[in-house]
């Protein structure tokens, strides 16, 4: 399996532009845009920090905004009526929040939450929509994407309920790793616990084994990726089947 493949399956893009008030321009899907797509969608965004924690949007919410991420890593998640939540997706710098924005629906079904910090471009909903009918590669970039986190959180779903800890631990870091473009992951395993669903003690075992493996090492908020060839090993197969699917998806839309 390709080990290096980014998490959006392309494997070469253009190099980051500079926009003029000297903010790079790293998300993929803004990247790709045609010179005249990028004449129009460019003067409308707003290049936003967003902090840790951070709630872009909660169930039920009305889309206010819509995020080109360019940084950093936002989490999604399903949350349920006592409060109890679990990860069901990953978005880094190939991917957008606001994605049911993309066929006219306004309300937010799952949370958005900044889970390493980020950069993004923003937009207005508003603005989106009617950015969108003359945009008609963005338009179909982000129809893409949305079948690709359509795919993304059912197989996490189906992880989530059929692997162990230990081998979604792995499968967390990786696609974690690839999202930020860093071997280093910052994150707590408090906050682990929550992504992957499930107790904190079960978390600092898994991590444990891996880390006694030489797969990763674990410092106080942070983990770094020792051995990767090693730790896709010890992975389930969620994050293989998830990156080969993205890739035969962009073969196939060349
Ligand atoms: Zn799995």
């Amino acid at each position: 399996m390709a080990n290096r493949i980014r998490p959006s399956g392309k494997l070469s893009l253009r190099p980051a532009t500079l926009r003029g008030d000297g903010n790079p321009i790293l998300n993929e899907i803004l990247l790709s845009l045609p010179a005249k797509e990028c004449d129009l969608i460019f003067p409308r965004l707003e290049f936003v920090r967003l902090k840790t924690h951070q709630l872009l949007h909660e169930p039920g919410d009305t889309i206010r905004s819509a995020y080109f991420c360019n940084s950093g890593l936002i989490s999604i998640l399903s949350v349920f009526p006592d409060g109890k939540s679990v990860e069901v997706g990953l978005v880094g710098k190939e991917g957008f929040i606001g994605i049911p924005l993309v066929v006219g629906f306004r309300t937010a079904a799952t949370r958005a939450i900044v889970q390493i910090e980020a950069s993004a471009y923003r937009i207005d909903s508003e603005t989106l929509t009617s950015v969108l009918r003359q945009c008609p590669s963005l338009e179909l970039q982000l129809h893409q994407f949305s079948q690709i986190i359509s795919m993304q959180v059912t197989q996490i779903a189906a992880c989530n309920r059929l692997h162990e800890v230990p081998e979604r631990l792995a499968r967390w870091l990786l696609m974690s790793s690839d999202r930020v473009g860093s071997t280093s992951v910052p994150l707590t395993q408090d906050l682990l616990a929550q992504m992957l669903g499930t107790r904190r003690s079960s978390v600092t075992v898994a991590a444990g084994v891996l880390e006694k493996a030489g797969l990763i090492s674990h410092t106080r908020g942070s983990v770094k990726i020792i051995d990767r060839k090693r730790l896709e090993a010890a992975a389930c197969v969620c994050y293989g089947i998830m990156q080969l699917q993205v890739e035969e998806w962009h073969r196939e839309a060349v």
